[in-house]
């Protein structure tokens, strides 16, 4: 999907500023810092709260054809278990790699990122990072045994739950036949034995 092009904001903290590592191959410039998470940094039932504290730990670097950014983002996660529908509680660390090519630079938006003026916009890198590293399918834990299907209780705080299977008045009467003949068996194994 093309997104329409819109100017970026400096003020954001996960627009970084390069102009003094623009057209300068070989500078490098650290940068740790601790950011607040943006909105939709996620899935509907797992990511990272918008607002919490996100860090940065990158290393920008001045290429031929841009700023290449490699470090780690690592920030916490909120989200709901799909068995049992309890909180998950948990960190997520990703690895961040991505060029960001001057915005002259011949490649196409598939192969690199591209730097506006001297700006770059982590923001649809950590996005597409966390997305990839999430579970689509969360769970508390691996061996989460979820809900009673019948009645709703978290099947983890009572391993023991159980419903008494209500008689099928079908099988009460099935029962009553073998029953019959099973009699029937035993007087004639008598009637033999005598
Ligand atoms: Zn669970
Ligand atoms: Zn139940």
């Amino acid at each position: 999907m093309n997104m329409p092009h819109r100017s970026l904001d400096r003020r954001s903290d996960l627009v970084l500023d390069t102009h003094e590592l623009a057209r300068r191959p070989g500078a490098m410039k650290l940068v740790r810092t601790s950011v607040a998470a943006p909105t939709e940094l996620g899935i509907a039932v797992i990511g990272v709260p918008p607002g919490s504290v996100v860090q940065l730990d990158l290393r920008l670097e001045s290429v031929v054809e841009g700023v290449l950014v490699t470090g780690t983002a690592i920030g916490p996660i909120r989200g709901e278990c799909v068995r049992c529908l309890g909180a998950i509680v948990d960190r997520v660390e990703i690895d961040v790699q991505e060029l960001f090519v001057y915005p002259d630079s011949e490649a196409t938006e598939d192969e690199a990122s591209r730097l506006d003026g001297d700006l770059i916009d982590l923001e649809p890198l950590l996005r597409d990072a966390i997305v990839l590293e999430l579970p689509f399918q969360p769970l508390c834990a691996p061996d989460c045994a979820g809900l009673c299907a019948d009645c709703g209780v978290n099947l983890n705080d009572q391993p023991e739950h159980t419903h008494e299977i209500p008689p099928d008045p079908r099988w009460a009467a099935l029962r009553r036949l073998e029953g019959g003949d099973r009699q029937t068996y035993d007087v004639a194994s008598n009637f033999h034995n005598r």
